[in-house]
């Protein structure tokens, strides 16, 4: 059961197109998941078309949520029908033997299929990432995975974190997250993730800034000292 979503505002950014584009990534990837925030932004799109029809006609801007559904709605019909490629054989090959990849929300399916095969960094005993190319120059999108029962460092966020759990669990001071949950990290929030003892935890993240580093050795084992956005 999914219990951290999107807040409110930011499914209106995202509803509006407002959104940076790795951010509207992690809100989409998480409506892949989760019914109650669909329908939310249904609402919210119903919403927005009822306030064009009563709003006064604006010249420029009065198609500006139809064209921005029509956006959604082309690359969605975009992302379903895509021919299959090489790479995405090679790709399919990935659920076979890493379970945690197998099945991902069809908007982070595609990334990893354009970064195939992914590249794995060991950032400690307990934790490992891989940056994905995504074409941002003001965010670092990559996946981090975290072994069983492992502890990362404890590190505090200098600009906004998106986290999107997509396998596995991990648990923080504030509570335990599973597959679904959304997590957004403000700067200057210290946490220190610890996967549960049953399986690896695999999630996506979208980060904003360097992150700057609370413990002692932490600049170690901190996996984002080497910012490098894609
Ligand atoms: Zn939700």
């Amino acid at each position: 059961m999914i219990r951290h979503h999107p807040d409110q505002n930011m499914l209106l950014e995202y509803a509006a197109g407002n959104l940076p584009w790795a951010v509207s990534l992690s809100v989409s990837a998480h409506l892949q998941l989760c019914p109650q925030c669909r329908r939310h932004c249904e609402n919210l799109n119903h919403l927005g078309g009822n306030l064009l029809d009563d709003s006064e006609p604006q010249p420029t801007a009065d198609d500006a949520l139809q064209r921005l559904l029509d956006r959604i709605e082309v690359a969605e019909r975009q992302s379903a029908e895509e021919p299959r490629t090489a790479t995405d054989t090679r790709a399919d090959k990935r659920g076979s033997n890493d379970p945690a990849l197998a099945n991902l929300p069809r908007v982070i399916d595609k990334l990893v299929r354009n970064n195939w095969p992914l590249k794995w960094q060991r950032v400690s005993p307990a934790l490992k990432m891989s940056r994905l190319k995504s074409g941002q120059d003001r965010y670092e999108v990559a996946f981090h995975r975290i072994g069983r029962g492992g502890k990362t460092a404890e590190h505090d966020h200098r600009g906004q974190e998106v986290v999107l759990v997509l396998h596995g669990r991990f648990s923080d001071a504030d509570g335990v997250y599973g597959p679904g949950d959304f997590l957004v990290r403000e700067p200057g929030e210290v946490h220190r993730p610890i996967a549960t003892q049953d399986q690896e935890c695999l999630c996506f993240s979208v980060v904003e800034a360097p992150v700057a580093v609370t413990g002692l050795l932490g600049w170690l084992v901190n996996p984002f000292l080497s910012f490098r956005p894609g």
